[in-house]
């Protein structure tokens, strides 16, 4: 198979079904190979989105700067995508993301600009520094992955249409986790046009204020998580009208367990995004009953995080425990 360029390599990812999970819930669960696209992350998608509407605002053109803040992966789509059509990219990033995600980021050639951990309501949170910088650099445009819905279009017309194409329109339920809920709201949007009885569940860490916004209206965190990319205080603009209809919460020791079987027992080696979205994908197993069709997002690859995640002395600096059969 041959593709026109680097960008239409974005997307068109497998689907695998995981047979431990499937095994151990009596359902078949599929998991999305994101972690395959160019940048090794589900983010590929969103960041092409959000510059091929930019562009054809007419707000983006050659030798334009694209400004965001992000946990990394969306950072490093933006600059795959910036290289391959001739934009600057300035990412702002956490301190506290992985070093892999720092490195990769130089090494496409991003200016990465690191600001300590704050909360959305402080200025310097890496979101609002990345508005403020991208208001002050002329000739440049803020992604705004978490209100511009752009990244769940992307969703809706890409991720959406793939996993019906691939699950032959037989597909009962549908859950991930949310960082910007681009992928959550746009597969949901997406699949509940084709057939409204897929169940579209959210699967929420720990540390995140959307389980209980869903369960009983309020927006309320409990506990924490070191999950990159995910965990939402706050209805952004792509959640607005997302159709969900059930929630699961999942702690970053179940997710991990996850992610160690699925390394040890299937060879996929994954971030903890994935590992919380197929513990997420066996709840709604266990809730929807046996013989279901459940699919889920495996959204980035493991090796973006060997100094962390994949590092017994940083596990246990956090208190997990690293063993497969941990939870
Ligand atoms: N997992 C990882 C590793 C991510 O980087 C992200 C994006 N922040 C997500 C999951 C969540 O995706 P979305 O922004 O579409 O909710």
């Amino acid at each position: 198979m041959t593709f026109p360029d680097t960008l239409a390599l974005i997307g068109h990812t497998p689907m695998v079904r995981l047979k431990g999970p499937s095994e151990a819930t009596g359902c078949d669960i599929y998991g999305k190979c994101e972690f395959l696209n160019p940048g090794a992350s589900v983010k590929d998608r969103a960041a092409l989105g959000i510059v091929e509407d930019a562009e054809e605002r007419g707000v983006l053109s050659p030798g334009g700067t694209i400004v965001e803040g992000t946990a990394g992966n969306t950072g490093i789509g933006l600059a795959l995508v910036g290289n391959a059509k001739g934009y600057k990219t300035i990412i702002v990033m956490p301190e506290t993301q992985s070093r892999e995600k720092m490195d990769t980021l130089r090494a496409l050639g991003a200016e990465l600009v690191l600001v300590a951990a704050a909360p959305y309501s402080s200025p310097c949170h890496f979101v609002h520094t990345s508005r403020r910088i991208a208001e002050e650099t002329p000739n440049a445009i803020w992604a705004n992955q978490f209100d511009n819905i752009a990244n769940r279009r992307a969703h809706i017309r890409w991720t959406a249409e793939e996993i019906w194409e691939q699950m032959d329109g037989r597909i009962d339920g549908f859950t991930c986790s949310v960082g910007t809920g681009g992928t959550l709201a746009g597969v949901g949007l997406g699949l509940k046009a084709k057939d409204p009885n897929v169940t579209i569940a959210l699967t929420d860490p720990y540390g995140a204020a959307l389980y209980s916004y869903y369960a009983c209206g309020e927006l309320r965190a409990e506990g924490n998580s070191v999950a990159e990319g995910i965990g939402q205080g706050r209805i952004t603009a792509n959640l607005e009208g997302a159709p969900i209809d059930t929630q699961f919460r999942i702690s970053d020791q179940e997710g991990l367990a996850q992610v160690q079987a699925l390394l040890n027992e299937e060879g996929l080696c994954l971030g903890l995004s994935s590992g919380i979205n197929v513990a997420g994908a066996m709840a709604l197993a266990r809730q929807m009953g046996p013989g279901r069709r459940i699919v889920t997002v495996l959204c980035d690859t493991g090796f973006r995080y060997l100094s962390t995640l994949y590092n017994p002395d940083w596990l246990a600096a956090k208190g997990l425990i690293a063993t497969a059969n941990a939870a």
